[in-house]
């Protein structure tokens, strides 16, 4: 290997960013909920980190929540960076580079429901993007006669049941199963597929009991390890790279960007091209504002200032200018290279969402 064919100095593995998608009332909410009240019943200090519009779960955290089903030495992913469930419209907006902002995703069904029309919805956008994803077949402790094992694997638990709650979950399941083989993706019980590129994993989950839980996680873990390792490698001290979850007024800081940064670093200081409805918009960075830790709510300031933030992370964007800045649009930071040509970067992506939003 020349010198020049040295990967940079500073290329590090990111976080693998998470979406939970799915039919209202499916169990979106509670499932992020149960993920973050799990982490932090754990006890230890770090176990989860509330970013803006995301919480980030260390590998750490994923291994003692998964017990068995993860070994930490198995992985060199640094966790998992869930996004708070933005709803169906944004996520088909909310995209990097060309491709989805989350590099995995999580489809959740009512395990009664089955499919919905926003489920549907959620596995049109899927496909499209391109976005590998699970299917968390959510709500088991609904099935009549259930005997809850809180937060265990899947596996045992069920085993567990009767086998009048085994069949008649089993029936919801393979309901499931032939609702995805109607949109034509081959999918089976995860503990049955053996190629994950192939065929959909469907995990049954129960946001209430955790059940399930350190199954999707461990699965989560091992398809990103697995097969988004290459995409995973970035050049962590290089100019950052996000997407807009939101534009939001705040008080004393005026329009403000809520961003997902999948690669690089913002700091304090720098000139950053964003989208807006009249093009790109060129300003500076007056201040990176993540949520106060719990502890220090008491101080009535909902936020803390930080120097920089690097990949993968949610984090909040003060700067003038803002009040044109769009959702879903990109934002970049410039650093040493030529603002014309971060400009025309950003220009060529909005020209992209515009397609993407007139097909839908
Ligand atoms: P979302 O609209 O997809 O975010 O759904 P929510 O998380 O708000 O859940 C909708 C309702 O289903 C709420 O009343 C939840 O308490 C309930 N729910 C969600 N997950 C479960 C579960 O696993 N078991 C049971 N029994 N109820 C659940």
């Amino acid at each position: 290997m020349s010198d020049t064919d040295q990967p940079p100095q500073s290329e590090t593995l990111r976080t693998p960013i998470v979406a939970v998608l799915g039919h209202v009332d499916h169990g979106k909410t509670s499932l992020l909920d149960k993920v973050r009240g799990s982490a932090v019943s754990e006890g230890e200090a770090g176990a989860i980190t509330q970013h803006i519009g995301a919480t980030a779960v260390p590998l750490e955290t994923v291994s003692s929540m998964a017990g068995s089903l993860v070994d930490p030495d198995d992985f060199d992913l640094p966790g998992l960076l869930f996004i708070d469930t933005p709803g169906h419209h944004s996520f088909s907006t909310l995209r990097s580079r060309g491709g989805a902002l989350a590099d995995i995703a999580i489809l959740v069904v009512d395990v009664n429901d089955g499919f919905q029309p926003q489920t549907v919805e959620a596995l049109d956008i899927l496909k499209r993007t391109g976005t590998p994803f699970v299917v968390a077949a959510n709500k088991v402790d609904t099935t009549p006669g259930w005997n809850p094992q809180d937060g265990s694997p899947i596996k045992p638990s069920y085993d567990g049941q009767s086998d009048r709650a085994r069949q008649m979950l089993d029936t919801n399941l393979y309901e499931i199963i032939g609702q995805l083989s109607d949109e034509g993706l081959s999918a089976d019980l995860y503990w049955r597929v053996q190629n994950f590129q192939k065929n959909i994993g469907v995990i049954p989950v129960s946001a209430l009991t955790g059940e399930g839980i350190p199954d999707l996680l461990a699965v989560l873990m091992g398809l990103s390890q697995r097969y988004m390792k290459a995409e995973m490698a970035v050049d962590i001290a290089g100019p950052g790279a996000g997407t807009v979850l939101e534009v939001k007024e705040e008080r004393g800081f005026g329009a403000t960007l809520d961003v997902v940064l999948y690669d690089g670093t913002v700091r304090e200081g720098d000139t950053i091209v964003v989208g807006g409805t009249n093009g790109p918009i060129i300003t500076e960075i007056r201040a990176l504002l993540q949520p106060q830790p719990l502890a220090e709510i008491r101080t009535e300031k909902r936020f803390e200032r930080v120097d920089e933030v690097k990949a993968a992370a949610g984090v909040k964007i003060a700067a003038p200018d803002l009040d044109a800045a769009m959702a879903g649009a990109p934002v970049r930071v410039v650093r040493s290279r030529d603002t014309d040509e971060v400009i025309r970067d950003v220009q060529a992506e909005l020209a992209e969402i515009e397609v993407n939003t007139e097909e839908e």
